[in-house]
């Protein structure tokens, strides 16, 4: 390296750190702003009984619509909220939105249908994330069953102990909890041994490699799930080979772009189709 190439690679390195620092300021510093604002809202993805094509329920996606920047997507801001622990912020207000949205198809005589919610491990170090869902359901007077629960494997990995005793709570207070992107990190089946969980949601990574290898490994993941007594749902299904081999050995739900990608809420009453029991038709696979 010569002196002119390190100082214009300094150069590149500092400008881009300050894109970072300058991203990272104007999440923290806005959050609350945009909460305030209405600037952050749920969307839904279906997830749906892979036997019958029917909508079982939705998971709520955070999406935060910046009026300069557009639409930022979890990835941009979770990781930072993540790091300042102030993701319960986020959580609870998602979670609060989502029992609105649920109350507003109660009022029009519609049967609701379960959301899960994603909640963060930094969550716990600075509220109480049950407690808070309680008192979400108690003001809305919602039934606990329509409100689960995904925590991630590695979110339960890096705290063990903390974790168990939370999941556990969820459980006892009536709400089921998913662990989420199962097979993604470390020690799975130590997981499904020590900890007990409603479902488990598999990973996207074996559908984005959908391969020999990936289904050697799906196939006894979902047999475990089923001897264990719990639900098993496959992420990120995008086309009609994979769920056809879900289907066949035995995969309860799904959840994927094939079936529809995350929507805001209105989009799911347009032209009638509402949020009942509905089974998915190719309206709503286009959103
Ligand atoms: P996740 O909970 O595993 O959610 C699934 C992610 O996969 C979502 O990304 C979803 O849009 C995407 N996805 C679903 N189906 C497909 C598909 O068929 N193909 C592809 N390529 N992608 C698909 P998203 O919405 O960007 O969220 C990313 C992650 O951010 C979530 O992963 C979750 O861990 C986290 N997250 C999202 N919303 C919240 C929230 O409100 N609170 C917290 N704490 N975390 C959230
Ligand atoms: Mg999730
Ligand atoms: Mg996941
Ligand atoms: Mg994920």
């Amino acid at each position: 390296h010569n002196k002119k190439s390190r100082e214009s690679s300094y150069r590149f390195f500092d400008s881009e750190m300050d894109k970072e620092i300058k991203w990272r300021n104007f999440i923290i510093y806005n959050l609350d702003n945009a909460i305030e604002n209405g600037h952050i809202i749920p969307f839904y993805q279906p997830q749906v009984l892979a036997i019958n094509n029917e909508i079982y329920g939705f998971e709520a996606l955070t999406r935060w619509i910046d009026p300069q920047r557009g639409m930022l997507l979890p990835g941009d801001f979770i990781p930072i909220l993540e790091e300042y622990n102030i993701t319960y912020k986020l959580d609870k207000y998602i979670a609060n939105m989502v029992a609105k949205d649920m109350l507003k198809i109660i009022e029009e005589g519609r049967e609701p249908l379960p959301v899960s919610v994603n909640i963060s491990r930094s969550d716990f170090l600075m509220s109480n994330p049950c407690d808070d869902l309680i008192s979400i359901v108690e003001e809305y007077e919602l039934p606990r069953e329509l409100f689960k629960v995904e925590i991630t494997e590695s979110n339960i990995i890096s705290d063990p102990y903390r974790m168990k005793k939370e999941i556990e709570k969820f459980r006892s207070e009536g709400f089921q909890v998913l662990m989420d992107d199962f097979g993604s990190g470390q020690s799975s089946l130590g997981t499904l041994r020590d900890f007990e969980f409603d479902a488990i949601k598999i990973d996207m990574g074996f559908m984005k490699n959908f391969d020999e290898r990936s289904k050697s490994i799906i196939k006894p993941i979902v047999m475990m799930a089923r001897s264990l007594g719990i639900h098993s749902l496959t992420e990120g299904v995008e086309n009609k080979e994979q769920l056809d081999f879900l289907r066949e050995i035995g995969c309860e739900f799904i959840q994927g772009y094939y079936y529809g990608k995350p929507a805001p809420f209105e989009s799911l009453y347009k032209e009638g189709r509402g949020v009942g029991k509905l089974v998915i038709n190719e309206a709503v696979k286009n959103r």
